[in-house]
């Protein structure tokens, strides 16, 4: 329903009075497209409304910016609306002034925006319905504006909206700002990728038909079956992963197929299996083991016919599919549909089953490390690098950053265990400390009694959450660690071995203005390939990106990586 027919249809509700009050408050002001002030608001709680939140939470999107923008006062829509209004509208006014530059204001901007989302999480989905709008007008703001705005809404509110599980405006939110903060990038992806995901399409559309007759064989009527492409930003991810390679990236565009019920999902995967094999490793159970922000779904990958053109598929029922789309606010919405809890005991239900655990993260994020200087950077970069889900010997699913070692998973079983860890096996196999998890490892712990851990985990562990565990439990026992607070980003590069290589990689670097800190170059087994490491004072994600684009056109670099590094 659209908001203006909802206004109508319901004259006396607190949304129409809400339209109403923003309306007049708002009239003569224009936004810098031309439009008039009050299409914004009223945009903002029509996504709310879409995304069927409560009437308050619609109500505080109209008049989100009236207190910021007009001559209204907090007093006056506590007086018109109630406290729970003024309440969500407050937490909006207060994150609007949250702005994330980078270095100084990050610290202290992102704190405050968890302290407010973790207050009351529908502030935070006001925002995020707010920040969509914006970034759809971005284009009219000045190019300064746009670059912060796009960069903050890539590094905070997009991983935010993913932890949510609104994944769907996650993704919106990254191909909004994208092209902004990475414009070469976005160059790079529409010369070279328009036409591959032409080509693929047309391929799906000749399969289809077959999926279609065997899912019906089998007597499964499937509700919808549909492609879904790649998004731009996150196919740019993947690229910078797999060698700039568009062959080997497989979901392109996949095939999504809606079925009626959680018997038919693990059905239609059968008839999938049976008509092409699957590509070995590629299958995930997202139903039986779900992501920590609630996503489920089965993925798989076949050969296709003739084995030329792997096929993802992702399989799932429509409630899952819904709740993919719009995470949190899917799961606010059935619980309201039942009706009878208040909104506390309903966000309290929801951490309690487990389904949502970004609450209780969130909550721990604030309580342990509001003071933490490297807290906020190291979080950031949980946020923002890809994750993967390990699993204990009992099956509890563990989530951690890409590239999380058995240090980091035991330290989010529990502290102690953390501590007084002395081995670790993945998959029944003994592997060292600093191993690297994988997901759907299996990966089991081995501690002994009054153990403490060694400051050489400090090298390599990748959360937040573990260093300050490490950190407090070294300095328990007294030790005089200095810790320096340098941020860098180390590059991690596979080059066929050249004379004047290196030279090439740190003229790319330096023509960037980018100090290097530290170069070294070692042999790749036997062969003549290298591994060179180039650790740099940079830590913005365009640059990295744009001097990785530059690099990988080298001839003879064959892979690179990055990670950032906060000490
Ligand atoms: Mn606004």
């Amino acid at each position: 329903m659209d908001i203006k027919e909802y206004v109508k249809l319901y004259p006396d509700s607190l949304i129409a009075r809400s339209y109403a009050f923003a309306e007049k408050a708002h009239s003569g002001q224009k936004r810098a497209s031309g439009e008039a002030y009050f299409e914004h608001p009223k945009k903002v709680a029509a996504f709310l409304l879409e995304w069927n939140m409560d009437e308050e939470t619609i109500a505080a999107g109209l008049l989100h910016d009236v207190v910021e923008d007009t001559e209204c006062s907090m007093e006056d829509i506590k007086k018109e609306f109630g406290d729970h209004v003024a309440f969500l509208v407050d937490g909006i006014t207060k994150l609007g002034r949250v702005k994330y530059r980078g270095e100084e204001a990050q610290r202290e901007n992102i704190k405050k925006l968890i302290l407010a989302s973790s207050e009351d999480i529908r502030v935070l989905i006001i925002k995020l319905a707010d920040r969509y709008h914006n970034m759809q007008t971005l284009k009219y703001l000045k190019p300064e504006k746009q670059y912060r705005i796009a960069l903050e809404t890539y590094e905070i509110y997009a991983p935010i909206a993913y932890r949510l599980g609104m994944q769907h405006l996650s993704g919106e939110l990254e191909d909004l700002a994208f092209p902004y903060i990475n414009p070469d990038g976005y160059k790079w992806l529409i010369s070279n990728v328009k036409v591959k995901y032409e080509d693929r399409e047309k391929y799906l559309h000749r399969i289809k038909p077959i999926v279609v007759a065997a899912l019906r064989d089998a007597g499964i009527e499937p509700v919808k079956i549909d492609f879904r492409a790649k998004r731009y930003s996150s196919l740019y991810k993947k690229l910078v992963r797999y060698d700039m390679n568009i062959e080997r990236i497989y979901d392109l565009i996949a095939f999504r197929i809606i079925v009626n019920s959680l018997a038919d999902c693990y059905a239609a995967l059968g008839v999938i299996h049976s008509l092409w094999p699957p590509v070995p490793g590629r299958f995930k159970d997202y139903i039986a083991m779900p992501k920590p922000n609630g996503y489920k779904s089965l993925h798989t990958v076949v050969f296709g016919k003739g084995n030329q053109h792997p096929i993802e598929f992702q399989i799932r029922t429509q409630e899952m599919h819904e709740s993919a789309e719009n995470g949190i606010a899917a799961h606010w919405a059935y619980e309201e549909k039942k009706g009878t809890q208040d909104y506390s005991e309903r966000i309290a239900s929801i951490a309690k089953e487990k389904e949502i655990q970004w609450v209780k993260q969130l909550r721990n994020w604030q309580n342990e490390s509001s003071d933490d200087p490297d807290f906020i950077d190291s979080m950031k970069i949980d946020f923002f690098k890809d994750r993967i889900f390990a699993v204990t010997p009992k099956g509890e699913v563990i989530d951690l950053p890409a590239g999380a070692t058995p240090v980091d998973f035991a330290y989010r079983i529990h502290s102690t265990v953390g501590d007084q860890t002395i081995g670790a096996k993945i998959n029944g196999d003994v592997v060292p400390l600093d191993a690297e998890l994988h997901s759907g490892d299996v990966c089991a712990v081995v501690t002994q009694k009054g153990k403490k851990p060694s400051s050489a985990w400090l090298e390599f562990v990748k959360t937040a959450h573990a260093k300050q565990c490490i950190r407090r439990a070294l300095n328990e026992k007294g030790s005089n660690l200095v810790i320096a607070k340098k941020k860098h980003t180390e590059l991690k590069i596979l080059a066929i071995d050249k004379i004047g290589l290196l030279k090439e990689i740190t003229d790319i670097v330096s023509r960037s203005h980018v100090n290097i800190l530290d170069i070294e170059s070692n042999p790749k087994n036997n062969g003549g390939s290298l591994i060179i490491k180039v650790s740099c004072e940079m830590h913005e994600i365009d640059k990295i990106f744009k001097i990785i684009a530059k690099i990988k056109d080298l001839k003879e670099v064959r892979e690179i990586d990055y990670k950032i590094i906060s000490e």
